[in-house]
């Protein structure tokens, strides 16, 4: 029988980081499953900004040390990552604005290069934004944007390269489990025995728990991105500008192209990951086009290319499902990224591959990221009360 120390369900950018972290600390016999291709869930389809604008001291750190590996993410991993770094400017309403200056000033202590700016300012580093509705803003000069299909077939390569075992088109179907532990994982072309499973299966993440016979609390919901293209080549450079009041964000796209994405009005909904319209609604592009008119009016005449929608898992706090399942000895959540989880995968995927292979994390502390905080009150809250999906 096929045999191996890690199974890995999900071949997004939390299984193959994973993987990778794993096979370079030189743990053995560590096989990903990914039932279609590597980076066809969410990861694929990510916006891929990586911000480090965050309200929790711990996911701001995260967000920073997974930074600064996007940086170093082509010598040390290879591929294609296509990591730039832009910067990005977050505008704030007047509700927002005091929560925005608490968020900064909790970020520069962490050692985040940060600064509050005045509307005014803005200027300096994004030209012709609307600023009139405005109250405050800050630029954050480290933040970026990488290509997620790059870095998600990289991670892949290069742990295939450092001995894991990647398995395109093959689904598990199945975890077997005996006296409270992981046994095995099935698939239709075998079962492959193992003490430790890994659900990093993104949107899919409840139906693998269900295959433990468990409920996690994840809800997959549909958000949908554009490609416009500008009247003039827009620079790739271009800082981000997130607008949560407008619900928009936008970034450069390459071949001087712009993506621009933001508010999910299905927010309530539950989706099926494997039956939902995976097409951009013509709603959404007549929307979008208008949030970008009005804030950035350069981009009034920009024309619509394409657009599709994806899947983000939300969890009841906005925030990752992380460690051994408290039921199941060997079962370990990755599960729960509510939309802002591309950013924080080189971190935390060492962070689980340290639990698994040296029985402890160590690139960051698992522990507030455990299942049981739901049930022991101690959850997670954005300072951007009515944003809470920026976490
Ligand atoms: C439109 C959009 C924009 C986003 N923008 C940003 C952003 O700007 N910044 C940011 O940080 N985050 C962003 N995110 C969120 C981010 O992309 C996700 O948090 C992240 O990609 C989740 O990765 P994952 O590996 O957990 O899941 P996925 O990428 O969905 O991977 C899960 C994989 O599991 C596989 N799978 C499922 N069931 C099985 C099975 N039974 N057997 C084998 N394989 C299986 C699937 O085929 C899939 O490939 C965005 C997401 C979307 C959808």
């Amino acid at each position: 029988m096929e045999r191996a120390s890690v199974v890995i369900i999900g071949g997004g950018v939390y299984g193959t980081s994973i993987a990778y972290h794993l096979a370079a600390m030189g743990c053995g016999e560590v096989v990903l499953l990914e039932k279609d291709s590597l980076a066809c869930g969410s990861s694929g389809k990510s916006c891929a900004l990586v911000r480090q604008h965050y309200s929790n001291e711990i996911t701001a750190r995260a967000a920073m040390e997974s930074r600064k590996f996007f940086e170093v993410f082509e010598e040390e991993v290879g591929g294609f990552p296509e990591y730039k770094n832009n910067g990005m400017i977050f505008l704030a309403h007047p509700p927002e604005a005091e929560a925005l200056e608490k968020n900064v000033k909790l970020q520069q202590e962490v050692g985040i290069e940060v600064e509050v700016i005045n509307p005014g300012e803005v200027e300096k580093y994004l030209q012709g934004i609307d600023v009139s509705d405005i109250a405050l803003a800050c630029f954050e000069s480290s933040a970026g944007y990488a290509d997620p299909h790059g870095v998600v077939t990289a991670f892949g390569a290069r742990a295939k390269q450092l001995g894991a075992k990647i398995c395109q088109g093959r689904a598990a179907t199945g975890i077997e489990i005996s006296g409270g532990a992981v046994k095995a994982v099935h698939t239709a072309e075998g079962t492959i025995e193992t003490e430790v499973v890994v659900n990093a299966a993104g949107p899919w993440g409840e139906k693998i728990a269900a295959m433990a016979g468990l409920d996690i609390p994840l809800k997959p919901t549909r958000i949908q991105e554009a490609i416009i293209r500008p009247l003039e080549t827009y620079d790739k450079l271009t800082p981000t500008l997130i607008d949560p009041g407008e619900a928009l964000y936008f970034r450069p796209e390459t071949g001087g192209l712009v993506m621009a994405g933001g508010g999910t009005s299905e927010e309530d909904k539950e989706f099926d990951p494997d039956d939902y319209n995976e097409n951009a609604d013509s709603d959404f592009v007549e929307d979008i086009s208008q949030r970008l008119s009005h804030r950035s009016p350069r981009l009034e005449r920009a024309g619509f290319m394409r657009g599709w929608a994806g899947l983000i898992t939300l969890t009841p706090d906005y925030h990752p499902i992380l460690g051994e399942a408290p039921e199941v000895k060997g079962l370990i959540w990755c599960n729960g990224f509510s939309g802002h989880g591309f950013k924080l995968s080189p971190v935390i995927g060492k962070a689980i591959a340290e639990l698994i292979f040296k029985g402890k994390a160590e690139a960051m502390d698992l522990e507030p990221f455990h299942i049981n905080r739901y049930a022991e009150g101690r959850t997670f809250a954005s300072t951007y009360e009515n944003f809470p999906i920026l976490a």
